[in-house]
């Protein structure tokens, strides 16, 4: 069953999320955690998980090459991450509406990197919360952070 409203998909789906290092290290998993809960979407796997050099490549392996992919992968394997798989109707663009843009300097207040984050100049890797895309990228993330659910 799906509904279209405008150009957003109403399906149920599931998508991949992941407070980032900066955001484990500032005690924001339960922050974010509360915000997607609040929204109306479940929790279906959660785990805090220092990523490793293979599951960042192929994380973000359609960033290899520019010029922020060696910083951003460097700072994604600083610590812990918070990684979870929530699942609802239009989970997918609605968590990247919760999470705001992506330089919390430009995301609006009433967003994740809107109210939480800090200006960090050129540091734009460092905004606390990371949301699938698309189904595809969705189903491709949650194969490599839960393979059990793939
Ligand atoms: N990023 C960065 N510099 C840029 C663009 C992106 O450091 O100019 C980092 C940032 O952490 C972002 C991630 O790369 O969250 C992935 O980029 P994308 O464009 O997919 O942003 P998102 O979907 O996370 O908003």
């Amino acid at each position: 069953r799906s509904i279209r409203v405008g150009a957003v998909s109403e399906q149920i789906e599931r998508s991949l999320v992941l407070v980032k290092p900066d955001g484990y290290r500032r005690g924001l998993s339960g922050e974010v955690l509360r915000r997607i809960e609040a929204k109306g979407y479940t929790l279906v796997a959660l785990a805090v998980t220092t990523p490793t050099a293979e599951q960042l490549a192929t994380h973000y392996a359609e960033h290899e090459g520019k010029p922020f992919y060696e910083p951003l992968v460097e700072f994604m394997s600083s610590g812990p991450v918070t990684a979870a798989v929530i699942e609802g109707h239009g989970c997918i663009p609605g968590f990247r509406a919760l999470a705001g843009a992506t330089d919390p300097t430009a995301a609006l207040p009433g967003t994740i990197r809107g109210d939480l984050g800090r200006d960090w100049g050129l540091k734009v890797q460092q905004n606390i919360v990371h949301g699938s895309d698309s189904p595809e990228s969705a189903a491709r993330e949650i194969g490599i952070w839960f393979p059990e659910l793939s």
